[in-house]
Formats: C-alpha cells, structure tokens, sequence
C-alpha cells in the first residue's frame, strides 16, 4: 500500500530524511514548512497521514493537531507526531492534542517505516482476509 502522506517540519534536513526514506518505499510525500501551511495544504490535498513536529516556529504542532482534529472533514486523518522533546508527558501532551501515534526524534532509518505505516489504516483487501 502506498499513501499520500503530509510531513509538516520546519527542519530542511528532517524533511529531507523522512522524504528520503518514505519516498524510497514507495509513498508520496508533500511538504510543508509550517503550522498554517501544513493546515492549508491538508484540506487541500487531504492526505491519507500526516507527520507532524510539534516544535514549529509560530504556530506549534499541538495547536495544529487540534485544529485538524477540530475540523470535521480531516479529522479522521491519522496524525504522527515526530518531536525532539524528551520531557515526561509530552507522549500524553500530543495524543491529548489529536495526534493518534508517537515517533521520537532523531529518527531512525531502520524503524521510521514500520513506526509510520502502524498507523495507516488497513487497505480494504487486506481486511477482507
Ligand atoms: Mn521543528
């Protein structure tokens, strides 16, 4: 299964690696440098997944979960948040705010796929199975 997958993140070379890796199996990717970007091309495009950072300049990722999940038409996208911060309770902070999974940064190329598509929604062949 392949799937159109949004990755917003401020940082070029994150991009870069999870664009790499994600394109490398096979998915297509669409880029968005920012919260209110990320936000404008989701109901554009309506990805199968979105890959969210949490630390964004302006607007943060938690903020853009919510509104995603606010809105009746993206809100059954499932949401990945990739974020550095390694406090206690962030994991909570972001499912509280929407997000449906949880992938520490820095990521790592041997597990991102598999920790990616955990949360793609199963195609309707493989269910009928
Ligand atoms: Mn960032």
């Amino acid at each position: 299964m392949t799937a159109k997958i949004l990755l917003i993140e401020d940082n070029a070379q994150n991009r870069y690696l999870a664009k790499f890796l994600l394109e490398q199996r096979g998915h297509q990717v669409v880029e968005a440098e920012n919260g209110p970007l990320g936000l404008a091309l989701a109901a554009k495009i309506t990805p199968d997944l979105i890959l969210l950072d949490i630390q964004l300049p302006g607007m943060d990722g938690y903020t853009v979960a919510h509104q995603l999940k606010n809105d009746p038409r993206l809100s059954v996208i499932p949401i990945v948040a990739v974020t550095s911060y390694a406090m206690v309770g962030d994991r909570e902070k972001c499912l509280a705010a929407g997000a449906d999974g949880y992938i520490e940064k820095p990521i790592d190329p041997d597990t991102f796929i598999a920790e990616v598509e955990r949360f793609m929604k199963v195609p309707p062949t493989e269910e009928a199975s």
